[in-house]
């Protein structure tokens, strides 16, 4: 098995994210862990690229429809179906038209357990139950409540690889091999060497 410190994570700053002027904010996040950016780049999504990059992961679908309809019942609230395909479907169609607004920022971290840091930091879906101290439970404050009523997709400023498996297959849809660097940068022999022993020379 690769080394936990070679692991890498796709971070997308969505439209809202650009619009809100958080890039430097959110990047400072990643960063200041000890990640390392290794891919970015700004673009406008088509609807085509984001329909694609959802249903990269088969299981995806059905995860997001339970995902919804729970933090409804966990309010005591009524979802809009109790289909999680049928929720996910109308998600998908939210989504594209979210996506693909405006610019986003794509970009690759990497790092130990780069998929789990990031989601960590990044918070829960859904901006109104998100952890305070994580980017979404911070500087945003949407709910599956207020997105649903509106027909359209929760706005939490951030995608970020949901697991390994997910990000293996999301970094090569929005990233070319040669697009990704590889190179050293000095802390990493503090946050990953076996032992410190050139601290004093
Ligand atoms: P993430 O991995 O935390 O981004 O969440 P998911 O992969 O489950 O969902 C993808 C994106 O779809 C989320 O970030 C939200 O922008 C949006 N979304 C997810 N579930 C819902 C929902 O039930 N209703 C609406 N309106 N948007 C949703
Ligand atoms: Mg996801």
């Amino acid at each position: 098995m690769a080394h936990p410190k070679t692991e890498r994570t796709l971070v997308i700053v969505k439209p809202d994210g650009i619009q809100r002027a958080l890039i430097g904010e959110i990047i400072k996040r990643y960063e200041r862990t000890g990640l390392k950016l290794v891919a970015i780049k700004m673009i406008i999504p088509t609807e085509e690229m984001i329909e694609e990059h959802y249903l990269l992961d088969p299981d995806w679908k059905k995860a997001v429809g339970e995902k919804a309809i729970a933090s409804y019942v966990k309010k005591g609230e009524k979802p809009p179906s109790s289909d999680p395909i049928e929720v996910a479907d109308s998600v998908v169609v939210s989504l594209k038209k979210y996506m693909s607004s405006g610019p986003v920022i794509a970009m690759v971290w990497e790092g130990g357990h780069a998929v789990e840091s990031v989601r960590k930091i990044t918070g829960s879906t859904e901006p109104r139950s998100a952890n305070v101290g994580t980017i979404r439970g911070d500087f945003v404050l949407d709910s599956y409540q207020m997105a649903d009523n509106d027909t359209r997709a929760i706005r939490n400023l951030i995608h970020a690889s949901g697991s390994v498996s997910e990000a293996e297959k999301e970094i090569p849809h929005w990233f070319k091999p040669n697009e990704i660097m590889k190179y050293r940068v000095p802390h990493e022999a503090t946050l990953y060497n076996a032992d410190m022993r050139d601290i004093l020379g």
